[in-house]
């Protein structure tokens, strides 16, 4: 099984880096694939730009085997919607289970995205619990999907939900982004070559 870890990591934080560790033990991971998006659909556009992420990243996860960067959303034009990632890992990854983490946040608002039933065709969907986000929409087509066993996703190529807890850390990037602005110091939320790259570069200055 391989791991799909897909953020606009304006900055990379502790909670994502946590929560990609995490779940690259427990579900026996090689790979988890970091994706960096070019363009989120769904959100403002990052304050950082696409190359400064990507460097902020390659800092953050340097000698930390299994968590590998992958640039796909970077070369591609246009949205960055998760179903043409996923379509071309499925064409590299032919036999793999593919696990799509998720926040909780993120799993609340994954009606709106882009063809999102066919997500499911493509990859099993793993939803990390996130503080001060309650899950909410779990109807008819996501019950039908839904499984508690990890052996479950090992034997089906693509199609369940899993909802997996993870050290509940309250850090978000808009948060850090706030603070940063506001002149505070951002030490322990983010690892500290990330805020060193960020003074360097006089990013996140303004609210
Ligand atoms: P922003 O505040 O700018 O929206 P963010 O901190 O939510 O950013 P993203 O890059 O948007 O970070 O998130 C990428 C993925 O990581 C999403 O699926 C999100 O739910 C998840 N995630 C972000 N922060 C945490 C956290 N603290 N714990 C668990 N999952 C997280």
């Amino acid at each position: 099984m391989i791991g799909i870890f897909g953020g606009t990591f304006d900055p990379i934080h502790y909670g994502h880096l946590r929560s990609a560790l995490e779940v690259k033990e427990i579900f026996g991971l090689t790979e988890v694939h970091l994706i960096p998006s070019a363009q989120p659909p769904h959100r403002e556009q990052p304050a950082a730009s696409a190359l400064m992420r990507l460097q902020m990243l390659e800092l953050a996860i340097k000698d930390q085997p299994g968590l590998i960067i992958d640039t796909r959303e970077l070369n591609r034009q246009g949205p960055s919607y998760m179903v043409d990632t996923l379509r071309s890992l499925r064409q590299e990854l032919t036999n793999e289970t593919l696990l799509l983490f998720i926040g909780s946040d993120a799993f609340n608002q994954l009606k709106t995205w882009h063809q999102w039933p066919n997500l499911f065709d493509l990859a099993h969907i793993v939803v990390m619990t996130r503080p001060g986000f309650t899950i909410q929409n779990l109807d008819v087509f996501f019950n039908s999907r839904l499984t508690t066993r990890i052996t479950e996703l090992a034997n089906n190529g693509a199609g369940k939900l899993y909802f997996q807890q993870v050290t509940q850390l309250d850090i978000s990037a808009t948060d850090i982004r706030n603070s940063i602005a506001k002149q505070q110091n951002p030490g322990f939320l983010l690892p500290d070559n990330v805020i060193a790259y960020i003074r360097q570069h006089k990013l996140y200055q303004r609210p």
